[in-house]
């Protein structure tokens, strides 16, 4: 089959490996789709240390085409998603049903090969099935779906609530929606007024761009009341976390801010502003449960995700595909190991 291989940092070889072929209880996928996200960026930069050669990409769906003894969730023929993170089962975190904060957690295309290839193989447990009719530029979503679930839960949201997200790339424009479901009027805080047009269209009932008191100012005014109710940070940078915790922050006196963006700089808070106002801060790590109930949500046809698919490559289009990543005008970008070369 034909493979993606990082051998080096920056260093990607589109080349052919032998076939993978899957073993008692795994799954052999033949890959619809890839999305790229920062994580993937940053395995390919040599910030976040892997092995090589690897092949990377966690996002990704696909059809099963064989399977090994013991296999039943799937058959040949499904249509499935892939969760590519699982637990070691095993450990007191583990046991305790928190699989998302492992230690020795395993990560598809990060600790073993992942979807930037034509066949994958896959333990049963990661293949959530889909309907077959269900397109896969709208699959393609569960993965960065599952993770929004996630962090919305956390947040508790009842209806009637005001909420700000932070960001607008796939997380934020996909936290906006799940919160709009769950009954809350959303404020989006972004960068870009064409991405805030986008929010809007997807339901933001208001967005503006910025930082500081102007975004404060906005989030009072949107409240009626001295900030909302709970934030949604998505963009993972040191001052959209300020932003949302900070002295100028968006949040009311005991509101929720969930983190689900990987911030990789420190962040200035000033804490004193924490204790006074009494905010509730919650990391949120990836899924739990979350995963099935993505692909169920994404079945209903629920959201729009068909805005958020903007750039698609081949497989042997991979570094412009990272480039792409990279482009401000770009949401979500994917490969599509099947296609003919696009470039
Ligand atoms: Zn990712
Ligand atoms: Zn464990």
């Amino acid at each position: 089959m034909k493979a993606a291989v990082l051998v080096a940092p920056r260093t990607f070889r589109v080349e052919t490996v032998d076939d993978p072929s899957a073993g008692a209880g795994e799954v052999l996928v033949r890959v619809a789709g890839a999305g790229i996200c920062g994580t993937d960026y940053r395995i390919w930069t040599g910030e976040r240390q892997v092995r090589h050669p690897l092949i990377p990409g966690h996002e990704f769906i696909g059809d099963v085409v064989g399977v090994g003894p013991g296999v039943t969730r799937v058959a040949a023929g499904d249509r499935v998603a892939v969760e590519p993170n699982w637990g070691c089962g095993v450990c007191d975190l583990c046991r305790a049903g928190m699989e998302n904060l492992c230690l020795a957690r395993t990560a598809v295309g990060i600790d073993r090969d992942g979807g930037f290839a034509e066949m994958a193989v896959l333990p049963e447990r990661a293949c959530w099935p889909a309907p077959a009719g269900l397109a896969s530029d709208v699959l393609l979503f569960a993965e960065p779906l599952a993770v929004v679930m996630r962090a919305v839960e956390r947040a508790a949201p009842q209806p009637g609530e005001t909420a700000a997200v932070i960001g607008t790339g796939t997380l934020g424009l996909l936290a906006l929606q799940v919160l709009t479901l769950r009954g809350c009027r959303v404020l989006v805080v972004g960068r870009t007024d064409r991405r805030l047009g986008l929010a809007r269209e997807l339901g933001a009932r208001a967005t503006i761009a910025g930082a500081g008191e102007p975004v404060a100012d906005a989030a009072r005014r949107f409240a009626g009341r001295d900030g909302v109710d709970l934030v949604i940070e998505t963009a993972g940078t040191a001052a959209a976390v300020e932003l949302a915790l900070g002295q100028v922050g968006v949040v009311r006196p005991g509101g929720r801010v969930v983190l689900t963006g990987l911030p990789h700089d420190p962040a200035r808070i000033e804490f004193f502003w924490i204790v006074r106002r009494e905010i509730d801060i919650r990391g949120s790590m990836i899924y739990r449960d979350e995963f099935g109930q993505a692909v169920s949500l994404l079945t209903q046809g629920r959201l729009r995700v068909d805005a958020l698919l903007t750039h698609r490559f081949s497989l042997t289009a991979i570094d412009a595909a990272l480039a792409a990543h990279r482009d401000p005008a770009s949401i979500k970008v994917a490969i599509f190991p099947g296609a003919r070369p696009v470039e």
